[in-house]
């Protein structure tokens, strides 16, 4: 029998071989732009941080208060004896944002997708969800064990034929319809109205994974469901808190009866240990701060940045309002060397490969924030000018 080193060693060299081995950069600062990431100062254009709020005083201040009030663990799962008060502070806090009856936290944006979806459907459903949905709804999807089909990214005609199909295939189950409203590697945001439409007229369930836009769009700054005006058509919200509210974990935002029948069936929220406290004190004030004057600020200064970085590129290129801006090289090898080559200049801007993002799509993923200053979005122009490398056009679906 060959051993397991012996079987992994020929799998990496084939990964290796495909220009798509990944490790791990050690970071040795707080998440910021301005960053030591492999013993090497940078300037960072990666992370989800678009507030600034990973780093922020009074979040440090909520996490510190937690951790002396509640200790670090939680020390069980929600349902045993782990569900402490930061939680249930967090999950109200979430339901007001959100404008929903309720709200339930995750460990993680991935636990909810799994949780969720799980819990809701089974094999006698079908899932309908957009082609480039994060993997934690696409591996959630599969796990529920229900029939999925894939409609083509922000492609209405194409969800709407395959909405008359499942018409037509389902008997008692039902069809629920997955996308993300802001996409993380395109930065385009799904026709949201239209999706709604067809799901009333099909009587089907929406889902819509707010992971990128919670914190960024929308009056009340709830996200791309608050400024298309869907609220009431989407029946699961999904959120991460992660990226703009600068903490971590995930949450569902809905009904009453979403969430109480979530707490009793979600598997990755019942079989694991609560969240930290630390960690959800300071999410809740990561969204006391978004909700606040400084949070209208931090979004006026990320949108400023936006409009610096995109105002400088003669060709138009996806939404101007995304924090999110691709440069699709294509080639894996010619992706990595592009990233390098910023890397040499100070600019961290990973190349995104498979399978995050498919075959012969690698990019550089540009990602700005609120905590980027005006030289630092300067800068990185004049090193993208010296090698040529201008961000890609992304088919606009829907006017942000
Ligand atoms: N959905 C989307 C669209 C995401 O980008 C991510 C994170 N990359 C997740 C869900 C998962 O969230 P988390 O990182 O909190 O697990």
């Amino acid at each position: 029998m060959t051993s397991l080193d012996d079987v992994l060693r020929g799998r990496l060299a084939e990964i290796q071989e495909a220009n798509l081995l990944r490790s791990l950069r050690v970071v040795n600062s707080p998440q910021q732009p301005h960053a030591i990431i492999r013993d090497r100062a940078v300037t960072n254009f990666s992370s989800n941080d678009y507030l600034g709020l990973a780093n922020h005083p009074k979040l440090k201040q909520a996490a510190v208060q937690a951790i002396e009030r509640f200790g670090v663990g939680s020390g069980a799962s929600r349902l045993i004896c782990g569900s402490l008060e930061p939680h249930h502070q967090l999950e109200r806090t979430i339901a007001e944002f959100k404008a929903t009856e309720g709200a339930l936290v995750f460990s993680t944006g991935y636990a909810t997708a799994l949780g969720a979806i799980t819990a809701l459907i089974s094999k006698e459903d079908i899932i309908v969800m957009d082609k480039l949905v994060h993997a934690s709804i696409v591996d959630a999807a599969r796990l529920s064990g229900a029939r999925l089909r894939v409609f083509a990214h922000n492609d209405v005609h194409d969800l709407s034929g395959i909405l008359k199909w499942c018409d037509r295939e389902t008997k008692n189950g039902q069809i629920l319809i997955v996308t993300e409203s802001l996409f993380s590697m395109d930065g385009d945001c799904a026709p949201l109205a239209e999706i709604a439409a067809l799901k009333e007229q099909h009587h089907a369930w929406l889902m819509v994974d707010e992971a990128h836009a919670t914190g960024l769009f929308g009056r009340n700054r709830r996200g791309l469901v608050e400024q298309f005006g869907v609220s009431r058509a989407v029946d699961i919200q999904m959120g991460t808190l992660g990226k703009a509210i600068g903490s971590a974990g995930g949450f569902i935002a809905g009904s009453k009866w979403l969430i109480d029948y979530l707490v009793n069936r979600a598997r990755s929220f019942i079989f694991s240990t609560a969240p930290p406290p630390a960690a959800s004190a300071a999410a809740k004030a990561g969204f006391d701060i978004i909700s606040s004057p400084e949070g209208e600020e931090l979004l006026e200064t990320l949108r400023t940045r936006i409009d610096q970085f995109s105002s400088s590129f003669q060709r138009p290129f996806g939404n101007r309002n995304s924090p999110i801006v691709p440069l699709i090289v294509g080639e894996e090898t010619a992706a990595l060397s592009l990233a390098e080559e910023l890397l040499k200049k100070g600019f961290y801007v990973p190349a995104i490969r498979y399978p995050t993002v498919g075959r012969g799509k690698a990019r550089l993923r540009f990602t700005f924030s609120a905590a980027h200053s005006e030289s630092d979005l300067a800068e990185l122009l004049a090193a993208m000018k010296v090698l040529k490398a201008e961000p890609s056009f992304v088919r606009e679906s829907s006017a942000l």
